[in-house]
This record gives structure tokens, C-alpha cells and sequence, in this order.
């Protein structure tokens, strides 16, 4: 397989995810991405002897509903449902495998640092004070500050839902969501659950309180915590005094951190965009910037001395082996990854690849140029002179324009499945229609700008590139149509 002489600082090292793991990768080894499974669980798995707990009829449901219904849904079941047995579901809605973990931290940074500093933390003992109340993970961790003895002290807040992470916040100021003292947090709460104190939502413990007991507790909080809270507390009350049509009277109801989700609400879990966003525009310009010289190796010279149609050949069959850029091909893998599982972040995760390749102009020159070339349309003209496109590229741009079509095509092909799966409404189905052709035409002006080398493209050269016409035509298929020929009823 093809060695990458020139390394992407990305999402690039495959087998780094195996045990070193970064998308990104910055080292020559052969490798490919191939899953998320570790080599060595953490070392707080049972040995072989122990036996496994068997758990209660009422453990298992409560780790069913926690799963699988918004906790709105369990608050507003009749007959209610004990406040016990609430309790433990908010306990089972955390996730329960840090295979999840690992993967959108290193979804965040792009190699899996920060989950590995983050395990060392959680076991070295630097992880206390956690507490979870209701649906909401909170902790302390400590760290070694650089180049001294002491320590560092940073406070993390968590929130979850169903067995995702929704929310992560770190007093470390970090951009990234996934910081290590979050991966550490975590970590600790899967490892040692049983350690954790656990307490109901804070909304249902107020609403146990009598009237003066809620009053002692408003000022017992504000007189601990004046200088933080009192400019907030003071706010609110004026809000609750001054009429009865504020905002804040005419909603019923109040916020609760710790409550869980609402009814209607997705579980998501939390991507670190802007992370993920900034990482994929430093691959492609890496990407871009080397481009012609890349995938050189020491068949490059022999390439230019033989026959032309075995070169297209070698070409051809080394951007199929080499999978170049492999950040780029780690990241689809994930987000086909992503798809097995039913997790709803696999269509927005190829949203933002798509979105910032688009922005790529040198590379959808070359997505465009390779169609063109390879369909035999050729219609180019260079300088005046009609020329098949390809003939005026050296070799190494040539491998480049594969490379960049291959990828393109790959991320066209997991739209176009994206598009046919069963579970679309009819609206999403829509819009991302409208996204497919908006996509079309932002394709042709980036490759405009990207064209280069002497080569323009004419009007039926565009008119020819098919683009996201594949996921347009996928989209038009009608389920209902297959449903009513197999006479299965809709709703299955
Ligand atoms: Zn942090």
C-alpha cells in the first residue's frame, strides 16, 4: 500500500485509533482506519473469575426507559411514577461505555489525547467531588500546573440524555468541548458509577419543600454565595415583582440544569464543531498545498517513460489504494461509522466535511476536470487549443486529480444513501434537495476559481458534470410506493 511521504498534520493515522489513535496523523506508517474498538479495555473490567451481577427486574426496565424516552415523558407518566424509580432511570441515562467518549474527543482534536490524559487523570485518583444530580454530572479535577509543584483545580459541569453526552463545560477556558478533565470526569463516572452520589433533579427536590423551607433555602444561598449570586438573585426578583405580564410571570414553570430532556427533544450528542471545522480546513489546505507532490514515490520517474494509457492506469489504481487525504477518508469512515449506529450526528458530521471541501477550489477543480477527462467529453481549451484536459497536466497532478475525485465521489455516495433512508420526513427530504442543488452550483464556482494550468471549462463541460445529481435522483425515491407493493403497512 501507498507510503504518504509527505504526512497531513490530521485526522490521517488509522491505526492510531486503534491504540495511539489520532484521525490526524502525523507519522509515515501504512495503515488504515478500521474502528473503535481498544486493544485493552480499562483496567476496572472484572477479571474472568468474577461473576457477573444479575440485574433486578427493576434495574432493567429502569435502564430501558432511561435509554430509549425523554425524561418529560417519564415526569408526566400516569400514574406517576415513583420518585425512586426516576432516580434511577436519570442514573442509567449516563453512558455506559467510554467507546463514545473516546471517539468525539477525538472527533474534537482529532487524535485521542485528550481521552488518554483524561484516563490517566480519572485513574491517578485527580477526579473528585462528583456528584450527579438528576441529569446533570459535576466534578473537580486536579492537575499538576506546568513547570511547578503545584496543582490546578478546575470545576466541570456535564449534562446527558439517554446515553449521550449533551453538554460538557471546563473551567480550563479550553475551546474544546472534549478537554481532558471532561474525558477524565467521564471516565471516572463510567469506571467507578457506584461511587458517585446521586441526587433527583434540584426542581423536584424544591418542589418537596414547604413554603419557608423554599424561602430559607433562597436566602441561605444567597448569604453563602453573595458576591456570585446576589446580582442575579436581585434581577430575578425584580422580574417576579414588577408585573404580572413579565416574561417570567407568564411562563409557567422555571429552567432546571439538572432536569432532563423535554419530550420533543433529540439526544444528541455534543460535537465540538468549530474544532472539527478548523481541523478539516488545515487537512485540505495541507491537502491542497501539496497536492501535486504528495503521492510522488519512486515509481513517479519510471511513470513518465511509459505508454500513456498505462500510466492513466497506475494512476487511477494508486488514488483507490491510497485513499488520499487519509484524515479526510478516517473522517467518512466514522461518519459511515456513525451511521450503523443510528447516531444523529452522522449526516450533520458529512455536512461539515462536504461543506468546507466545497470551499476546496483547487480540489473541485480537479473533481470537475477528472469527469470530464475520464467520460471522454473533452472539451477543454487550452490556450485556444481543444486538448483532453488530462495531456496537459504533469503526472503528479494527474494522481492529485483522482485523488480528489475518488474522495468526492465517496462523499456524493454517502449523501445519496443518507438521502434514501426510510426514516426521512418529507421536509428533510426537501431541504436537503434544495442543499444538493445549491451544492451543484457552488461546485462549478469553486472549481472556476481552482482551474488553472492553462485549461478552462466550457459550458458543456458543466452542463456534464453530474455533481450531487446522484443524492437529487436518490431523493426522488418514494418508499411509500415499495410499502404499497409489498403491502406492508406504513407505519413499519
Ligand atoms: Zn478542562
Amino acid at each position: 500500500m501507498m507510503q504518504v511521504d509527505a504526512p497531513y498534520s490530521s485526522f490521517d493515522d488509522s491505526e492510531q485509533f486503534e491504540d495511539s489513535s489520532s484521525w490526524i496523523s502525523d507519522s509515515d506508517q501504512d495503515v488504515k482506519w478500521s474502528g473503535w474498538k481498544r486493544a485493552s479495555p480499562i483496567s476496572t473490567d472484572p477479571s474472568p473469575t468474577e461473576e457477573k451481577e444479575v440485574l433486578s427486574l427493576i434495574e432493567i426496565c429502569s435502564k430501558c426507559v432511561a435509554k430509549n424516552h425523554a425524561f418529560e415523558t417519564v415526569e408526566l407518566y400516569t400514574p406517576p411514577i415513583p420518585d425512586n424509580l426516576q432516580l434511577r432511570i436519570a442514573y442509567h441515562s449516563f453512558p455506559e461505555s467510554e467507546e463514545e467518549i473516546r471517539l468525539y474527543s477525538c472527533l474534537a482534536s482529532g487524535s485521542n489525547d485528550k481521552f488518554k490524559q483524561g484516563e490517566i487523570l480519572a485513574k491517578t485518583g485527580n477526579v473528585h467531588d462528583v456528584l450527579q444530580i438528576g441529569f446533570h454530572l459535576s466534578g473537580v479535577v486536579t492537575q499538576p500546573a506546568p513547570h511547578t509543584t503545584a496543582k490546578q483545580t478546575f470545576n466541570i459541569a456535564i449534562t446527558f440524555d439517554r446515553g449521550h453526552i449533551t453538554s460538557c463545560q471546563c473551567s480550563c477556558q479550553e475551546t474544546a468541548a472534549w478537554c481532558e478533565h471532561a474525558n477524565a470526569l467521564c471516565i471516572y463516572r463510567i469506571t467507578r458509577k457506584d461511587e458517585v452520589a446521586l441526587r433527583s433533579p434540584v426542581s423536584e427536590s424544591l418542589g418537596r419543600l414547604e413554603r419557608d423551607q423554599l424561602q430559607k433555602f433562597a436566602q441561605y444561598l444567597i448569604s453563602e454565595l453573595p458576591q456570585q449570586i446576589l446580582p442575579t438573585a436581585q434581577r430575578l426578583l425584580d422580574e417576579l415583582l414588577s408585573s404580572k405580564t413579565s416574561q417570567i410571570n407568564m411562563i409557567a414553570g422555571a429552567p432546571d440544569p439538572t432536569g432532563g430532556a423535554s419530550a420533543f427533544e433529540d439526544a444528541k450528542w455534543v460535537l465540538d464543531e468549530a474544532s472539527l471545522q478548523e481541523n478539516i480546513k488545515k487537512i485540505l489546505a495541507r491537502f491542497c498545498g501539496t497536492l501535486p507532490y504528495v503521492m510522488m514515490d519512486s515509481n513517479a520517474a519510471f511513470l513518465n517513460s511509459v505508454p500513456p494509457v498505462s500510466q492513466e492506469w497506475s494512476n487511477l489504481l494508486r488514488s483507490f489504494q491510497g485513499n488520499d487525504p487519509e484524515a479526510l477518508w478516517n473522517l467518512l469512515n466514522i461518519s459511515r461509522h456513525l451511521y450503523a449506529k443510528g447516531d444523529r450526528n452522522a449526516a450533520h458530521l458529512l455536512h461539515l466535511i462536504t461543506e468546507e471541501c466545497l470551499l476546496s477550489y483547487q480540489m473541485m477543480f480537479y473533481w470537475m476536470l477528472s469527469y470530464n477527462s475520464t467520460s471522454n467529453q473533452h472539451a477543454a481549451i487550452g490556450r485556444g487549443r481543444p486538448e483532453p484536459p488530462h495531456m496537459s497536466l504533469p503526472s503528479t497532478h494527474v494522481l492529485s486529480r483522482h485523488a480528489s475525485a475518488h474522495l468526492m465521489e465517496e462523499i456524493v455516495h454517502l449523501w445519496e444513501l443518507t438521502v434514501m433512508s426510510p426514516y426521512l420526513d418529507k421536509d428533510t427530504k426537501l431541504q436537503m434537495k434544495l442543499k444538493f442543488e445549491i451544492w451543484n452550483q457552488q461546485v462549478i464556482e469553486s472549481g472556476r476559481k481552482g482551474q488553472g494550468q492553462g485549461i478552462a471549462f466550457n459550458s458543456r463541460m458543466i452542463k456534464d458534470f453530474p455533481g450531487f445529481n446522484g443524492p437529487l435522483e436518490a431523493a426522488e425515491i418514494d418508499w411509500d410506493v415499495f410499502y404499497q407493493v409489498l403491502g406492508i403497512p406504513q407505519s413499519e
